[in-house]
């Protein structure tokens, strides 16, 4: 049986103080409300990684970055390693985030190397993939996620890949309350663990969690995650407010 995951990505939201806060409302309602088959993830700043891992029961609750380095250490200034954000108690790092492939540059070349070092590193990959507006308009989202899969993650051995949650995150839906419908999410998910399936056989396909991100919200949580390949989301906006976030949990 495949991990049911809800994580949420801050993104570049609250100061110090208010995440800690917020960590600790998430880490309270968990403890009380959350089924115990439901992996919770806090993607936070990096500034608040250490505080954040402090804060929660991290036997309950893993912490992620949302971004790490592509070069292991040395004179890159402002830049945080993986090896930096393993060392801060966090278990998991988001990568290919949108965001960070539009405002950042962040092509299938560096993410080959951040990857590489999330993995030697010990950190978890949630790794991001998804279609921009014109992509879906044009109905070849398909084939868009699947050469974003293949010039990255399907290069893995798979051993490695094996320790990789997956993130399909369709960009028109991203911050817009433009959810995708339940059924285009399965087609997808369906989609993608198809190609893995190719890739890297059955019995990994199967056991690969694959999020599905975009204005989740607990509104449309329970349906989009009663769908046989969504295993769970990935959260933005709806990740700030900590009974939001686990109205989503409960989603399942
Ligand atoms: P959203 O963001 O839930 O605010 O749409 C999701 C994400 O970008 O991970």
């Amino acid at each position: 049986m495949r991990k049911k995951i809800v994580a949420g990505n801050w993104k570049c939201n609250t100061n110090l103080q208010e995440g800690v806060e917020l960590a600790k409302a998430v880490d309270t309602l968990v403890a009380k409300e959350a089924a115990d088959d439901v992996v919770v993830v806090l993607g936070v700043p990096f500034t608040h990684l250490t505080k954040v891992a402090e804060t929660v029961n991290t036997n309950r609750i893993g912490v992620s970055a949302q971004n790490c380095a592509a070069e292991a250490k040395g004179a890159f200034t402002g830049e945080v390693s993986a090896e930096m954000v393993k060392s801060t108690g966090a278990k998991y790092v988001i990568l290919g985030h949108s965001e960070r492939r539009e405002y950042y540059g962040e092509t299938s070349e560096i993410l080959n190397k951040k990857l590489a070092l999330a993995l030697e590193n010990g950190l978890t990959p949630i790794y991001c993939c998804g279609e921009p507006l014109e992509v879906r308009e044009a109905e070849a989202q398909n084939e868009f996620v699947k050469k974003q899969l293949t010039e990255t993650i399907f290069n893995l051995p798979v051993d490695e890949f094996k320790k990789l949650i997956l993130a399909y995150e369709p960009i028109w839906a991203i911050g817009t309350g433009k959810t995708a419908s339940s059924e285009q999410a399965q087609e997808i998910h369906a989609f993608i663990r198809s190609i893995i399936a190719e890739k890297f056989g059955n019995d990994v396909a199967e056991e690969t969690s694959i999020l599905y991100g975009g204005s989740c919200k607990p509104g449309n949580a329970k349906e989009l995650f009663a769908n046989k390949d969504v295993d769970g989301g990935l959260i933005g906006g709806a990740a700030l407010k900590a009974e939001d976030f686990l109205g989503i949990i409960k989603g399942f």
